[in-house]
């Protein structure tokens, strides 16, 4: 499988392509290294997980570099969005793996409680789920695999990783640096060529689908899952609100919203999308973003440090943005700038702004994966949230205000699930908090305490030192179904509190045969 560089078109690197006869034997390396990987003691696993952060961190021009090959990223990218981010991620799999406890005694609510008198106590096993299959996406080949790898790899699991057919030379620079830092062999594969994404999703002994991409895909993706029962978790497109009340510091939020919306050419699930400013601010705010937005400089960036915005990934990927660029015009918006391929070798489309896009027309509210944002002003917030919620999507989206106890009461009534006051994206590069949204952006959660109880099944073990019989326990009886119905009304009904019930309970559980 060949990847071309969407700057200069030409081929940049070639990987070797999976068959699906292949898979057999590729899990059965995946689980002998997953039980070579759990056998090690947690203190070699917490060190190894260290060695990743500081290899990658070590590494980052090198693989950044990798990155600019596939993507076209500038190199500001290749380092912040991908490299920083995935080797902070390790070290904090790493501190997280130090202190997890995989066995937890539970404390028994009250009722239970008395049940610890009696000699029963519970605990909770977290085992890995033992072979995660990851399906990524081309947006962010590095640290949006990365990141569920490690987590899978933290909570005890082997991978199988499937990167995006447009960057297969990052998929393979991550399984480098898994062996390079020295885990073991096969703990982390990646494979690549066609159908093998979607044979893998049905193929006996894979235990876990994390899935990274389209809603469209997601939905295949599930329907294949659901033949073995795989649970999937599943992390979609994205067409997110930037809110800007009328108290908000402007020249922080236009500067904010330049980034939020082309910062990898638009190519971000939680991207700007959909700017709304309150009509107070809305003239000033749009003159002084449009104005940022044109002195953007295209190019490639990795050379050339004053390059702010790359080339989309594909020609597909290209056309789909410049389809989206008439669809918005046909339903009567303005393009106040862009709005055309750039004059450029590569696949470059011009920043391009929208205003006054219907907010009922279906361009609103579709996911554009490219370059390109609406801009509109509203009156009050609740015709803010309403539009913002009336949307399919619901991963991220910002508040920008001068009054954070507000901006966090406003921003809550969001369907969404990764949400900032007077920031963007940040979510996604803290390690400890939750990453995922809802409706058509999916499910489940990857990242924090979250992420890490999806890669692990959950066991709880009742034990009990024998001492009574239970009084629900064959053969029924008069005597035992009255005290049920004592105990019940007792301890929950009218009758709560008085516990003289124990008095001929105790003596008729201690009963032996
Ligand atoms: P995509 O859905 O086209 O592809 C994602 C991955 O799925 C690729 O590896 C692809 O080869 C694989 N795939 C495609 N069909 C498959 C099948 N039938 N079975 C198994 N695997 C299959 O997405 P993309 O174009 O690479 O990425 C862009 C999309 O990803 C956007 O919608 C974006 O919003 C979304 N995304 C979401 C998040 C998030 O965290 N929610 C993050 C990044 C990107």
């Amino acid at each position: 499988m060949v990847s071309y560089s969407p700057i200069t078109l030409e081929e940049v690197g070639s990987v070797d392509i999976t068959t699906t006869d292949m898979i057999p034997a590729i899990v059965e390396r995946s689980k002998k290294a997953q039980q070579e990987w759990v056998a090690l003691p947690k203190k070699e696993r917490v060190e190894l997980l260290r060695k990743l952060s500081k290899l990658t961190a070590d590494r980052c021009e090198e693989i950044g570099e990798i990155v600019h090959k596939d993507t076209g990223k500038p190199k500001a990218e290749c380092i912040n969005t991908e490299m920083f981010v995935s080797s902070s991620y390790a070290s904090y799999c790493a501190d997280w793996l130090q202190s997890f406890k995989f066995t937890k005694k539970i404390r028994m609510d009250p009722i239970h409680g008395m049940l610890k008198l009696m000699g029963r106590s519970s605990v909770i096993n977290y085992k890995p789920a033992g072979t995660v299959l990851c399906i990524s996406p081309y947006n962010f080949p590095i640290s949006i695999p990365f990141t569920e790898i490690a987590a899978a790899v933290a909570a005890g699991n082997s991978v199988i990783l499937k990167p995006s057919s447009n960057t297969p030379l990052c998929g393979e620079a991550i399984a480098e640096l898994f062996r390079d830092a020295g885990f073991p062999k096969d703990l982390v594969i990646c494979v690549h060529g066609p159908g093998i994404g979607d044979a893998l999703t049905k193929a006996e002994g894979i235990n876990r689908i994390v899935f990274t991409g389209s809603t469209e895909t997601g939905k295949t993706i599930m329907k294949s899952a659901s033949e073995r029962l795989v649970p999937v978790t599943m992390e979609l497109g994205g067409c997110d609100s930037m809110i800007v009340l009328k108290d908000a510091d402007i020249g922080r939020a236009v500067r904010a919203a330049v980034w939020g919306s082309f910062a990898n050419s638009g190519q971000v699930c939680v991207g700007v999308q959909r700017i709304m400013v309150q009509k107070e601010i809305y003239e000033e705010f749009r003159d002084r973003y449009v104005e940022k937005v044109k002195s953007l400089k295209l190019g490639d960036g990795w050379d050339d440090p004053d390059v702010s915005v790359g080339p989309v990934i594909s020609e597909k990927a290209m056309n789909d943005v410049l389809d989206a660029i008439e669809k918005a015009k046909e339903a009567g918006g303005k393009i106040l700038c862009g709005g055309k391929r750039a004059d450029l070798k590569g696949y470059f489309i011009e920043p391009t702004v929208v205003e006054g896009l219907p907010v009922d027309s279906e361009i609103y509210n579709t996911e554009v994966f490219g370059p390109f944002t609406t801009i509109i002003p509203f009156e009050d917030e609740d015709e803010a949230i309403r539009i913002t919620n009336a949307c399919s999507y619901a991963l991220g989206g910002s508040v920008w205000t001068s009054d954070l106890k507000h901006g966090r009461e406003l921003i809550a009534r969001m369907d969404s699930g990764n949400l900032d006051v007077n920031n963007l994206i940040y979510g996604f590069g803290i390690g400890s908090t939750p990453w995922g949204g809802s409706k058509d952006s999916g499910f489940g959660r990857s990242h924090g305490d979250s992420g890490f109880l999806e890669l692990m099944e959950i066991q709880h073990i009742h034990s009990d030192k024998g001492r009574y019989h239970d009084p629900w326990w064959m053969p029924y009886s008069k005597g035992p179904t009255e005290l049920q119905t004592e105990m019940t009304q007792s301890l929950f009904g009218s009758r709560k509190g008085k516990l003289g019930f124990f008095k001929h309970a105790l003596p008729f559980m201690r009963k032996k045969d």
